[in-house]
């Protein structure tokens, strides 16, 4: 078994892995981190939860050099909450080293974030949009760039940044080292790889989570217009720690959230129209637990790491089989037990069923708790 004081790591480094707990490198760290550390290109495919941030994030903070205060490496991330997530990760992981971390994000006061920037910073995370803003405006250099990361590259080719991200590309010096990280590897991230990297060594491991999760998935069938009460029941008969409440819709949240609140849940709405100072304020009160139910949508959730999440329930079932499993990956992370629970309308069970064949699984079928159960 490689372990991470075979890497020959700064000690620094070393010390900041030690601090996050880690105790051996997980499949696609052990295969990742050597490759970075020799300068190849790399293309690393795994599943969420299979620890693909520090696979990439270890090396690149090794690599830095603290005695200059210039961009180094640079990592772009689809959401504003995976940019922070990220940046916070290689903060901790750099601390030691002193290493200097910044997440730019839409939302933000730019003039906080060009501040930030001038006073030298060694790596930022950032989304493809807010990036490009400040390439554009000349508040970033990229001239010095050593290593540049496409984080979950599915998702942002998903959500339609393929644009920006070949616009920021433009901006990197010739000689560089490309790193590509995606669960999935559709055809566009297929090209976007042959277009830019120099051949790419291609990492993939189809098990290997840093902890196999061990998610227990149910289903209740309930009535289309009894979600709500549905809800509070399951809520209160079973023992939340944190959960994740999906809804389809942004309204959806908004109406959700609300409803909870005024029947004394601690929840929090998180969906993409809210101004991002909210959308902060919900993140951390969650991270803290002063929040224990967050209500979000899709895109809103994505690639959140909490390692308390106890539950994920689909208050709307999830489109297809891709959703339902990023989803439910929310819960069971870092070896804890989580529960998946779904609620399926009976218009909605043709869609649980091809859910169920997609992922070659079936869900539980449970009843509903009933009022003297909660009651207890
Ligand atoms: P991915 O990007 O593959 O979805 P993350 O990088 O977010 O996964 O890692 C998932 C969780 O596992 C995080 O909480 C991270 O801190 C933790 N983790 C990563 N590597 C290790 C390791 N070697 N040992 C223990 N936990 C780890
Ligand atoms: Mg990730």
């Amino acid at each position: 078994m490689t372990q991470f004081d075979s890497f020959q790591l700064d000690p620094l480094i070393l010390k900041g892995v030690r601090e996050m707990g880690f105790e051996e490198p997980s499949p696609i760290q052990e295969e990742c981190i050597p490759a970075v550390l020799r300068g190849e290109d790399v293309i690393g495919q795994a599943q969420t939860g299979t620890g693909k941030t520090a696979a990439f994030g270890i090396p690149l903070l090794d690599h830095v050099d603290t005695s200059r205060r210039q961009v180094q490496a640079v990592a772009l991330a689809p959401t504003r909450e995976l940019a922070i997530q990220v940046s916070e990760e290689l903060r901790k992981i750099g601390r030691s080293k002193r290493v200097s971390t910044l997440p730019i994000y839409g939302g933000q006061s730019i003039g906080r974030q060009i501040k930030a920037l001038k006073q030298g910073v060694h790596v930022v995370i950032g989304t493809p949009g807010r990036m490009l803003d400040h390439l554009r405006r000349g508040t970033l250099n990229l001239d010095e760039v050593e290593i540049f990361v496409l984080d979950e590259a599915d998702e942002m080719l998903d959500m339609g940044f393929i644009d920006d991200i070949e616009a920021v590309m433009k901006f990197l010096p010739e000689h560089r080292q490309l790193l590509l990280f995606s669960a999935t590897m559709p055809p566009g991230i297929r090209r976007l790889a042959q277009k830019y990297m120099n051949r790419p060594k291609y990492i993939t491991v189809s098990r290997g989570e840093v902890t196999a999760p061990v998610i227990e998935q149910v289903y209740y069938k309930i009535l289309e217009n009894g979600k709500l009460e549905s809800l509070c029941r399951i809520l209160d008969s079973e023992d939340v720690a944190q959960g994740i409440v999906f809804c389809r819709t942004k309204k959806g949240v908004d109406d959700l959230s609300e409803a909870l609140q005024a029947r004394g849940y601690l929840s929090g709405g998180l969906h993409g129209d809210l101004a991002q100072q909210q959308r902060d304020r919900v993140m951390n009160a969650f991270r803290h637990g002063d929040i224990e139910l967050l209500v979000a949508t899709d895109v809103a959730a994505r690639g959140i790491d909490v390692g308390t999440i106890s539950h994920v329930i689909n208050y709307d079932i999830p489109q297809d089989a891709e959703s339902y499993v990023h989803r439910i990956g929310r819960t069971g992370r870092a070896g804890r037990t989580g529960l998946a629970l779904t609620l399926v309308t009976p218009r909605e069970m043709k869609q649980l069923r091809s859910i169920e064949q997609e992922i070659h699984g079936h869900l539980t079928p449970r009843e509903l708790p009933t009022l003297e159960e909660v009651a207890e």
